[in-house]
């Protein structure tokens, strides 16, 4: 049987660049891990493709699949639902793969009471007049809902202690490049590793 793959949860505050640093890592990349796509209520932004960027359905579909229990989070952000299919998920860890999810915090915490074996990663900002501009950069939405996703974002900030590393999004080069190597290094701890070593490990015992 395969060792279950491990799960890598990136997670931040509004508007840091978590889809851009997310994008970036699976762009021209062949990737050991898989990233899972998303289910939303909001409407697709112009170039976005269902089943690519996210799968997006109506509030009731939505509302199916958590009385399925077909979610492992879900969250309502702004005046949306996001959440993570499930079975996807638990298909891909039990064949041996490792899964990359990327979501805000809520969700992040829920996970994290379900799978505490998981690698949970904190994106931040630089400071947060670079925030502010990148939540008014991306040009999709109104005043009110910038000023909302900005209370959010500093109220979200705070959570950074429930998390295992934190990565400044100061380039998304780098913050990839960081991502990149606590994935190598998580592969490598003891708890992880210790059944591939059981043989060599009892054949010195004997
Ligand atoms: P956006 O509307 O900008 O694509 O995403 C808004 C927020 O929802 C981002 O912080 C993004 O990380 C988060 N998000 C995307 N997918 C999920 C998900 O499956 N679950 C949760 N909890 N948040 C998600």
């Amino acid at each position: 049987m395969a060792t279950r793959g491990m799960l890598i949860v990136l997670s931040g505050p509004s508007g840091v660049g978590k889809g851009t640093v997310r994008k970036a890592m699976f762009q021209d990349q062949q990737r050991d891990f898989v990233y899972s796509i998303s289910m939303t209520t909001r409407q697709p932004r112009p170039g976005e493709v269902n089943g690519v960027d996210y799968y997006f359905v109506s509030k009731e579909e939505f509302k199916q699949e958590i009385a399925n229990d077909g979610m492992l989070e879900y969250a309502q952000y702004v005046d949306n639902f996001y959440g993570t299919p499930l079975k996807y998920v638990n298909q891909t860890l039990d064949s041996g793969k490792d899964v990359f999810l990327e979501i805000e915090v809520n969700g992040a915490m829920q996970v994290r009471k379900k799978c505490p074996d998981g690698v949970f990663i904190f994106l931040t900002p630089p400071d947060l007049s670079s925030l502010k501009q990148r939540i008014k950069g991306r040009g999709s939405e109104d005043m009110q809902t910038i000023d909302k996703r900005m209370l959010k974002a500093v109220d979200e900030i705070k959570m950074m202690q429930q998390y295992d590393y934190a990565v400044v999004n100061d380039t998304v080069a780098n913050a990839v490049q960081r991502i990149e190597n606590i994935i190598e290094s998580e592969h490598l701890r003891v708890p992880r590793v210790i059944s591939q070593y059981e043989k060599m490990i009892g054949v010195v015992e004997k």
